[in-house]
């Protein structure tokens, strides 16, 4: 069975056809630009070059189209008819309280993901634009909606909670959603499979790290705890988002700088965290090179990110009275070693011990399942390649 899996922006259109009798990614791609000057196709058929088309992508129809063209195209297609893809799996960025699994998408599921654009303006829209796409281009092929919020209402009341009137919950739906979920639920049952336990019988703390951060407390499964919160804001500082600060900083600023709502809201998204901190550069290949060459300011920010990580490694640990593993995985956490002795660094009183040979090995090894931990490490740590999109089209088959 065939499925397609696709992440939509407001100006982009990803896509990744996986064949679920080997979950091999057939072709994969990316649509940018769209509705903007010179928008651009980029296809990579299963083990051939990449190529690169240019077409009139004025919007997610018209991309949605040159894609399906380009996966049944007689040169560079990988099927031969559209009617092989048996479903679509979307992501969809904000499920609210309404959705804590993924679902087939009806009238009233698109409504309900559309009353949750108030809580996620950035990202709903564009999800709807390709949603409503592919159900133009592809009228009788069954979609599916994978939500990066589910996977976290699992959270115990105590956990999502914040200490504000309780009015602004009951109307205005203000509580810890937590998100980056389909990638945490993903690594801790690829751990499970690695410990060759069953995951009902581990405490697991995810680490999320890349351009956008966050960790996740999965106890036997389920996750009772992550960082982020209402927004994806929250949490850990990260390339350009500031992460928690006192709420307090806000209206301070907001009078010092004499700066609008919507100006605060870009200082903390856009102008913080690595970058505002450093000065430097949101990405921390740049980041690194910089402290080596002795910049302080960019040993700072990273010193203040390793600290946050462990902060949260031991408060998870206590809130599941207990760790048996820590994950790392995304950009920074798959690829650099570094930040992974840091955050982990001072923690063998909790049993937590990395083999630096190890954490310094490439991955992809056949002969290594990307364990870190030292031989007497109480508390395994492994780094697991996340693939949001294969664990996307598994929910997607699994709801079809
Ligand atoms: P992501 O958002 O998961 O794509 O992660 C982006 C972050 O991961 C950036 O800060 C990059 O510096 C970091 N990153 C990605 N690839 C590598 C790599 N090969 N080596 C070191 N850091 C990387």
């Amino acid at each position: 069975m065939k499925i397609l899996v696709i992440n939509a922006g407001s100006s982009s259109l990803k896509y990744q056809l996986i064949n679920m009798n080997d979950e091999s990614v057939l072709a994969k791609g990316n649509v940018e630009r769209i509705g903007l000057s010179e928008p651009l196709l980029k296809h990579t058929p299963q083990g051939r070059s990449p190529i690169e088309i240019h077409g009139d992508y004025k919007d997610h129809v018209s991309a949605i189209k040159e894609v399906i063209g380009t996966l049944i195209h007689e040169d560079y297609g990988v099927i031969e008819s559209m009617e092989e893809i048996k479903a679509v799996g979307h992501r969809v960025v904000h499920g609210g309280e309404r959705f804590s699994s993924s679902v087939l998408i009806d009238d009233e599921v698109m409504k309900a993901i559309e009353a949750n654009v108030e809580l996620a303006p950035l990202h709903n829209p564009a999800n709807i634009m390709g949603i409503n796409a592919c159900r133009n281009v592809m009228p009788n092929t069954p979609m599916v909606a994978v939500f990066d919020t589910a996977f976290h209402q699992t959270m115990p009341q105590k956990a999502f909670m914040y200490a504000i009137p309780y009015s602004s919950y009951e109307k205005f739906g203000v509580r810890r959603y937590g998100f980056h979920g389909t990638s945490h639920k993903y690594v801790s049952l690829k751990a499970a499979q690695i410990l060759k336990k069953p995951i009902e019988s581990l405490k697991i703390i995810t680490c999320h790290l890349g351009n956008g951060s966050s960790i996740a407390a999965v106890d036997g499964g389920k996750s009772i705890d992550t960082s982020m919160g209402f927004t994806p804001l929250e949490g850990l500082p990260m390339g350009t988002r500031s992460g928690s600060i006192d709420p307090a900083i806000l209206s301070y600023l907001m009078e010092k700088l004499d700066i609008s709502c919507d100006e605060i809201n870009a200082l903390l998204n856009r102008e913080s965290g690595m970058l505002g901190l450093s000065g430097v550069s949101s990405d921390f290949r740049d980041l690194h090179k910089a402290a080596a060459e002795g910049n302080m300011r960019a040993q700072m920010a990273l010193d203040v990110f390793n600290y946050e990580v462990k902060k949260y490694i031991g408060a998870y640990a206590v809130a599941m009275g207990g760790v048996d593993c820590i994950v790392f995985t995304a950009g920074i956490g798959e690829n650099t070693p570094e930040i992974r002795t840091r955050s982990c660094s001072g923690l063998e009183f909790m049993g937590i011990k990395i083999d630096e040979e190890k954490n310094h090995r490439k991955l992809g090894r056949s002969d290594w399942d990307g364990d870190i931990s030292a031989d007497d490490s109480r508390v395994k740590v492994l780094v697991v390649p996340t693939n949001e999109e294969l664990m996307i089209a598994r929910e997607t088959m699994n709801i079809i």
